[in-house]
């Protein structure tokens, strides 16, 4: 269903403004319920028939599916829109670590550690993995339920487990089932078993087959009988990429048109990778495949490589991918210090764009210099544009000087501006009554000119 513009969503409101929800107007709640800053059960006048209008309207052409429990839990699907800019997306792809019942202990637990400890700090973003998928690689049901119950001491995060008899399926979701894992998967010999399991335990499943109609069938059977918790595994072949792609672009358009045996989140598995013979290169083409899924609307995915530099470069494109194309990233406007700044440590001013920011801070740092960063607030715009948009004038150096009190902590009166603030220098000498130097276009060049340009002293980075 195409989305509800606010007024629209309005109109299946009681209007009344009664206030008793999050909101003091209907409007302002119309607006969040488009956002998904609030959910319809919210409103406390709507009840039975206009309550389920209001929700079904709402409900995203490709459905949220929760997986885990309270704190723990993750929700991933709940998309609208084919190309990012159009809109958003809103929930960010699950990246889970394979662990099977052929590992030893020791290994186990070293993977469990690396998902649950692993972070990677970017533009100001602590990025980490999700959970884990639980292989049973020897369909020997001991074996499994022997791992089942090492990750359940160790590990409290999401778990998707993987088997596809429904007998040992069974015995590990009675082990596991206070923690609603994923069940993967149900295919077209054990769908029947396994579509019980899910409603016995009250767990999300997933359904695998590479065929497509064999899939809108299988989920169609299931959204009949009431069951809409369904991730969809379409395969992965790694010998033919496209095809994969080709599939991912179907089931994504298919959902947008309102078909709704497709209207579920989509995950691959690249576990099976290990057993190609890529020698040093399979994490790196791991990497590649994850990438190309994370680009093509897929909401899950199992991965085998737990290289740092694969997983660090997967865990970015994520952050990109599910960015907000409609906010700019931004740092909040204030004065930071870079190394061990003191009163006769240089002054730069530099915008509140988070990439701007991170990348003056990260350079000047690793030239070993202290200094005072003073970043103003330029709506998160970067530098030229901001100048260009008429956020970074003169005047509003001078208010970002004023409100950090940046004069307290310097004796000298210097500020260093970009190389493109330049031509409003005269402007800005007169507003501030400060000197200003004009430092380089390019932050990586800010050692060197300051280096060289600076005569008060106060560059050196102090040991504690
Ligand atoms: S509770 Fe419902 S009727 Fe009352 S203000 Fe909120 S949205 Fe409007």
């Amino acid at each position: 269903m195409a989305r509800l513009s606010a007024l629209q969503l309005y109109k299946l409101l009681p209007k009344t403004n009664c206030g008793e929800c999050t909101e003091k107007t209907c409007m302002a709640f119309a607006m969040k319920l488009m956002e998904r800053g609030v959910k319809a059960e919210h409103c406390m006048q709507l009840k039975g028939d206009k309550l389920k209008k209001l929700r079904e309207v709402i409900t995203p052409p490709v459905r949220e599916v929760v997986i885990g429990k309270d704190e723990q839990a993750i929700t991933i699907g709940g998309e609208e829109v084919i190309y990012r800019h159009d809109l958003k997306f809103f929930n960010p792809a699950a990246m889970v670590l394979d662990i099977s019942d052929t590992m030893d202990e020791k290994t186990i637990k070293s993977r469990l550690d690396f998902v649950r400890n692993y972070k990677y700090e970017r533009v100001g973003k602590i990025l980490r993995l999700d959970g884990i998928c639980l292989r049973c690689a020897t369909n020997d049901k001991e074996k499994f339920l022997k791992t089942v119950k090492t990750v359940c001491q160790n590990f409290d995060k999401f778990i998707m487990l993987c088997t596809l008899n429904p007998e040992i399926m069974d015995a590990a979701l009675e082990i596991t089932k206070d923690r609603r894992p994923l069940i993967y998967a149900a295919t077209n010999e054990n769908f029947k078993e396994m579509s019980e399991l899910a409603g016995k335990y009250n767990c999300p499943l997933a359904i695998h087959s590479e065929n497509l109609d064999e899939i809108g069938s299988m989920t169609k059977t299931l959204s009949n009988a009431g069951f809409t918790d369904i991730v969809i595994d379409p395969g992965f072949d790694f010998e033919n990429l496209s095809s994969v792609i080709n599939k991912l672009e179907i089931l994504r358009k298919a959902a947008l048109k309102d078909i709704k045996e497709f209207s579920f989140p989509v995950m691959v598995s690249t576990v099976g990778l290990k057993n190609l013979n890529l020698g040093e290169n399979a994490a790196v083409f791991e990497a590649l495949s994850i990438s190309l899924c994370l680009n093509r609307f897929v909401s899950l995915i199992a991965f085998h490589f737990n290289e740092i530099y694969s997983v660090m470069e997967t865990l970015t494109l994520r952050m990109n991918v599910y960015a907000d194309p409609r906010v700019n990233p931004t740092t909040e406007p204030k004065i930071y210090t870079v190394g061990t700044p003191d009163e006769n440590s240089p002054v730069l001013i530099t915008s509140n764009f988070a990439l701007t920011y991170f990348a003056v801070a990260g350079d000047v740092e690793s030239a070993k210099i202290s200094c005072w960063l003073l970043v103003m607030d330029t709506e998160g715009l970067a530098v030229l544009v901001a100048l260009a948009g008429g956020k970074l004038t003169a005047d509003k150096i001078k208010e970002a000087m004023d409100n950090s009190k940046v004069e307290n902590l310097v004796k000298h009166r210097k500020l260093v501006v970009p190389g493109y603030v330049g031509r409003i220098k005269g402007a800005i000498e007169d507003a501030t009554k400060w000197e200003i130097l004009v430092g380089p276009q390019d932050s990586g060049g800010l050692g060197d000119f300051l280096r060289k340009n600076w005569t008060g002293g106060g560059l050196e980075v102090k040991t504690k």
